[in-house]
């Protein structure tokens, strides 16, 4: 059983503009090419014809029990309407998570202004993804995506459940670090390469992420993404593979931790164990 917990329906060639519904047509098609049974859809800080919205994704998909939505937050242009929206989705159960993008946007993880969220995210028990490491655009200022700074966050709501998008990339050293000091805290393995790892970069990284489960102990805070389309699933999936973990541990890391997190119901999913050993019984 997989689940992704990273993708977007973003279209980064920006010189075509494509229906959502084509991206959604895609992100299923490579799903099942690949046999991943869930994917979490993250959408952007931005709202654009190449970017769809909150309102769209979750419309879109709601009828799809192999996807979810995440609700992608503007820090700088967020107004009470849109938290007012977010929390009826909350309500319906149509969000599974907040995402922040410090870097892409300049703010820093522990700013004043996003504790109505973090609130909100404690309220109804769902996690806030935080953009870390690297950014897509050289435009980006990474001094605000590093991931030390959301050891601040931690500390300071402690009820709150956090995951450090892409390890922290390059920075994986100090997301361990906050990942093993605070038990809110959890990583994503996702857009560690634009496209395929080359074989020397799937060597290097999966050193850096052995270290981390080496020093940061069992792996019940790694999560499966892959930040799709940006990388591909194939490329991950492989990568996977080369790690050096015993099954139950990949297992973690592959589905069960996400589950428990973003209360996904895998009994409803098609590979699930339970759903396989059970008759189909007619309702
Ligand atoms: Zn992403």
């Amino acid at each position: 059983m997989i689940i992704d917990v990273h993708t977007h329906l973003n279209n980064y060639h920006e010189e075509t503009v494509l229906p959502l519904q084509v991206s959604l047509d895609r992100l299923l098609g490579v799903m099942e090419e690949n046999k991943v049974d869930y994917s979490l859809i993250l959408t952007s800080y931005k709202v654009n014809e190449h970017r769809p919205s909150v309102k769209q994704v979750v419309e879109a998909t709601r009828d799809i029990p192999s996807l979810g939505t995440v609700a992608g937050i503007s820090y700088l242009n967020y107004k009470e309407k849109d938290l007012r929206e977010m929390a009826d989705y909350l309500r319906s159960g149509e969000i599974k998570a907040f995402k922040l993008y410090p870097g892409y946007e300049p703010f820093y993880p522990y700013d004043k202004r996003l504790q109505v969220i973090y609130e909100l995210a404690i309220e109804f028990d769902i996690p806030v993804m935080f953009h870390s490491g690297d950014t897509y655009t050289p435009k980006g200022k990474i001094r605000f995506s590093h991931p030390l700074h959301i050891d601040d966050v931690a500390v300071d709501f402690p009820e709150l459940k956090i995951v450090i998008c892409h390890v922290g990339n390059p920075w994986i050293r100090d997301c361990m670090e906050v990942v093993y000091k605070n038990k809110n805290v959890y990583a994503d393995v996702s857009g560690l390469v634009l496209g395929d790892f080359s074989d020397k970069f799937e060597r290097y990284m999966k050193e850096q992420l052995e270290e981390m489960i080496l020093y940061a102990g069992d792996p019940q805070y790694l999560l499966y993404g892959t930040d799709w389309p940006i990388s591909t699933m194939k490329s991950y999936l492989n990568f996977m593979k080369q790690l050096d973990l015993s099954d139950d541990k990949k297992e973690l890391i592959y589905w069960k931790n996400a589950a428990k997190l973003f209360k996904i119901d895998v009994s409803k999913l098609s590979n699930s164990p339970a759903v396989k050993e059970q008759p189909k019984k007619a309702e």
